[in-house]
């Protein structure tokens, strides 16, 4: 048997580091298998839609085995809403066949065109993070391909080390092979949303802790620019699904479909430097006072409110070829609002602008490097620019790390190793795992040997 790679320069989202990789793209489970067992290459990584931000897809010294091929969906239970579905399957196939039929994706990022395998190996967070926990709080059970060959099914109860080492461990225990997700029942395809426009960090941070609890759904956008009495001023976007009875009449006969939408994409890439400070700030300013101090039950399609950017394909482009990186971190509730401050001002003084800057309150949450803690995430994209902006993030991670918080392994693309362990006090837990199920380091990428999940060269 034999599988074609391409040699190819590789990028994630943020076009941001770019590997020169073998890439595979089998379509059938016995490639995969015969890819592991014949030690085909040194290393091996597995990648979904590249929809990660920076280098956690990438594998410069081996291989980078795409599942884009093997996206069947397997099962469902209609009883219990258990979907069965290879890695490869996508978001947005599961919208498109299951919101007509009353189910909707019990979490969702930011953009739908990533895959179940991502989902999980990221354990992914959406806006209901605060009530619903991450991704593989709704997982019943997946298979892995391990590096002997084998393939274990993990759940809770049937190999659970497995299965918290996988559920954010970036790929690193294996290859994914099926995902078993349970579906949450929808009477309607419609969000009820409420904006609040706050005046500053005090505000923003005193009305999600009263009131996030309220709703299913809670982000809010915040002004990165903003300095003085107004640092922290936001737009809080919070919602719940939108029952049937409240749907407005004309769209009462067809509750579980959505308008169809136009898709549009970015056709080339922009020169570099177009996001800059003041055609951020003048983005800021407008955002801000579109909304009205307040708005209540405003009816959304998911479409327009989960998925706002996957409406213009291709969309970062807009960075320009040296591309961007997205700066995630999480803080822990106690220190939220002083370590806030201190990452809004520190970007704010070196002028360094964020087109996007979204900031949202995480619940508890399981998974041995799963990101998420009780605490605020801000997530921050960041044009490539010099070395200066490299040392502020660098100096930005000084300052999560002594409060106690974390980057989002899944975004990054430049974290330093000696602030993993501090950030993940899991981090034994978790190598003890990986040195069981794949003594010889087969699952590597260039973020785990960038920050030393993994090490630099395989023995
Ligand atoms: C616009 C946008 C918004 C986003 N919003 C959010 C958000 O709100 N919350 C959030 O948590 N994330 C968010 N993300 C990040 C994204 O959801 C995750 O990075 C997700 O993992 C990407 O899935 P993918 O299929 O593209 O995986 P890739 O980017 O290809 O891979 C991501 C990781 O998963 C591993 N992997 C993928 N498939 C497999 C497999 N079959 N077996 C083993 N490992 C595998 C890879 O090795 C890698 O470590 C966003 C990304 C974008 C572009």
């Amino acid at each position: 048997m034999s599988l074609r790679a391409c040699h190819i320069p590789l990028t994630s989202w943020g076009r941001f580091p770019v590997a020169t990789a073998e890439v595979l793209r089998p379509a059938r489970q016995s490639d995969l298998t015969w890819l592991v067992g014949e030690r085909v290459y040194p290393s091996l990584i597995g990648r979904g839609y590249g929809r990660s931000y920076g280098d956690a897809a990438l594998n410069s010294q081996g291989g980078v085995v795409e599942q884009t091929y093997l996206d069947c969906m397997l099962a469902f239970d209609e009883t219990t809403g258990v979907l069965v579905g290879e890695a490869g399957l996508r978001l947005k196939d599961i919208l498109e066949v299951f919101v007509p039929r009353g189910w909707f994706l019990p979490v969702t990022p930011g953009t739908k065109y990533i895959s179940l395998g991502g989902a999980l190996a990221c354990d992914i967070h959406g806006k209901n993070h605060h009530g619903d926990g991450s991704f593989s709080g709704h997982v019943e059970w997946f298979e892995l391909l391990a590096a002997d060959g084998s393939v274990r099914r993990c759940s809770r109860t049937e190999n659970p080390d497995l299965f918290w080492a996988t559920a954010g461990g970036m790929g690193l225990t294996g290859l994914i092979l099926t995902v078993a997700l349970k579906l949450r029942r929808i009477e309607t395809a419609y969000i009820a949303v409420d904006y609040v426009r706050t005046r500053d960090l005090d505000e923003t941070l005193e009305r999600c802790e009263a009131e996030d609890d309220r709703y299913r759904y809670a982000v809010c956008w915040i002004d990165c620019l903003a300095t003085g009495r107004a640092l922290g001023r936001s737009v809080l976007m919070r919602g719940d699904h939108l029952a049937k009875a409240d749907l407005p009449a004309h769209r009462r006969a067809q509750p579980l479909t959505i308008p169809r939408k136009l898709e549009v994409a970015v056709p080339f890439s922009f020169p570099n430097g177009v996001i800059n400070p003041l055609t951020v700030k003048a983005f800021n300013t407008v955002f801000y006072h579109k909304h009205p101090r307040a708005k209540s039950g405003v009816v959304v399609d998911f479409d327009s409110y989960f998925y706002p950017l996957d409406a213009v394909l291709e969309w970062n482009r807009v960075y320009g070829r040296r591309g961007f990186i997205q700066y995630q971190p999480v803080i822990p509730l106690e220190t939220s609002r002083a370590t806030l401050i201190k990452l809004l001002e520190a970007l704010s003084q070196a002028k360094i602008a964020s087109f996007l800057a979204v900031l949202k309150r995480f619940g508890p949450q399981e998974g041995l490097l799963s990101f998420p803690m009780p605490g605020y995430t801000l997530a921050l994209d960041i044009p490539v620019t010099d070395a200066r902006m490299f040392a502020v993030l660098d100096t930005l991670d000084e300052i999560v790390v002594n409060a106690g918080g974390r980057v989002y392994l899944g975004k990054d693309a430049r974290l330093k190793p000696q602030h993993l362990a501090a950030m993940y006090p899991q981090l034994p837990v978790w190598q003890r795992i990986k040195q069981t199920i794949d003594p010889e380091n087969l699952f590597a990428s260039d973020l785990s040997r960038r920050v030393g999940l993994t090490p630099v060269a395989r023995p």
